[in-house]
Formats: C-alpha cells, structure tokens, sequence
C-alpha cells in the first residue's frame, strides 16, 4: 500500500467511526503522523492504533484524536490548551485547525523533543515543561481546553482557566482501568453541563496533584 492509500483508508476508517467534521478529517489528513512516531513504527503510523513514543508513553489512536478534537468543536483562531503534549501529533492537529495551540508536558525529555519536532515540521505550537494541573495561567483564559492523559477527577484550575461559553475534554475515569471521554461546558452564567463520549483508554496523568 502506498502512504496516500494508507491515509485515505485512515480516513475512511475516522468516518465509519462517527468522525465528520471536514475541519477535523482535513487536518488529521494533512497532518503527516509518520513524523510523530519512532522510526520502527512509521510504517504503522496510519493504522487507527495507538502507538509508543517512548518514555512508557502513547500516541492516541487517530479515532479518538478524531473523536475528541470533533467534540470539542475547535474554531480558528481559538486558544487551545493542551495537558500531555506526549508526540505533539494531537498539537499539531489543533494548529493545522487553525487554533493558536498552547500545549504542556510534565516530562521534560519528551518536552524537550516534542519543543524541536513541532518547530521543525513548522506547527505554531507553544510547549511548556511543567505540571498542566495547574494549567498556564499566563495565557488563561482559554476557549478550549484538552486533556490528554486520564484523570480521575477534574483539575480544578483548568476549570477556573476557561472563558465563560469555553470546552473543556477529558478522559475522566479510573486511571488503571478505563475512563470516560468528558465534555464539560461552562455556560455564559458559569455554569458548567457535562456530557459523555464513550470509554476510552489513556495513561494516567501524573504529577503532585495526582499522588
Ligand atoms: N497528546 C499526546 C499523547 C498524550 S500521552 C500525543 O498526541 O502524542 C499523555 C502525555 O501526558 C504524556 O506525554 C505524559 O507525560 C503527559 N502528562 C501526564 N501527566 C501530565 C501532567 N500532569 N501535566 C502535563 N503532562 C502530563
């Protein structure tokens, strides 16, 4: 199979899955995975599986990076955050959206390397080495926020860190078990509305707040 009928099986695959947004698929489309993933496992990298990046951590299945960036209905120019920078492939799906893309990881290698391939491939992204527990607060508030590790609660200053009308999307759960996708939506009044997206399964997030 040639990598242009990998990617439109991939497409295809994100479509059966429940994935229609034209913003999402196009950029899932544009944005070339291979680069994202240790070199043994490029010929895999349009498979809908999750694969490792080293340091015991994940790049999500494309379905679920499909799924989640769909929910959280991402509009250009929107401040995005991201928690679990991990590969950067889920950042550089948010910026090739046309959001200005602000994203954390609590690994300093991986923050380091992700830092370098975002910048290499091009993609507007800020990364920052630290615990998103806490969020970035010198960039808050932001219209979306996405966390990409399991937590078994919400963190309680990403919260605090949305606008008023903002999303934020979470795999809410048992961190050793399965979570559920979690969209909560803070109204105009402040008011926060929750919704549930399926099980999913990520690694856990990590960090003081979580011991
Ligand atoms: N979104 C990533 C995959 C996430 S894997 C991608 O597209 O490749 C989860 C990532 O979350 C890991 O890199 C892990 O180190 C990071 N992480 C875990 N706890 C964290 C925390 N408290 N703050 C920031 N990053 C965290």
């Amino acid at each position: 199979m040639t990598p242009d009928s990998r990617k439109i099986r991939l497409v295809l695959e994100l479509r059966a899955g429940g994935v229609s947004d034209r913003r999402v698929l196009g950029a899932m489309e544009r944005v070339p995975r291979e680069l994202f993933v240790p070199e043994p496992f490029r010929d895999k990298a349009y498979d809908n599986v999750a694969l490792p990046i080293g340091h015991h951590q994940t790049v999500s299945q494309p379905l679920v990076v499909g799924l989640m960036t769909q929910a959280l209905e991402v509009g250009p120019r929107m401040k995005v955050l991201e928690i679990g920078t991990g590969s950067g492939y889920q950042a550089a799906v948010l910026a090739a959206m046309g959001a200005n893309t602000y994203s954390m990881e609590i690994k300093p290698n991986l923050a380091r390397e992700v830092k370098i391939r975002l910048k290499k491939l091009g993609y507007k992204v800020e990364v920052r080495q630290g615990d998103g527990y806490y969020g970035w607060i010198e960039h808050a508030p932001f219209d979306r926020i996405i966390i990409t590790a399991a937590a078994n609660h919400v963190p309680r200053p990403l919260l605090d860190q949305l606008k008023l009308g903002g999303k934020l999307i979470l795999p809410l759960g048992n961190v050793r078990y399965s979570q559920n996708m979690t969209l909560i939506e803070k109204d105009s009044q402040g008011k926060m509305h929750t919704s549930q997206h399926g099980q999913v399964r990520f690694v856990p997030m990590v960090g003081v707040a979580q011991e």
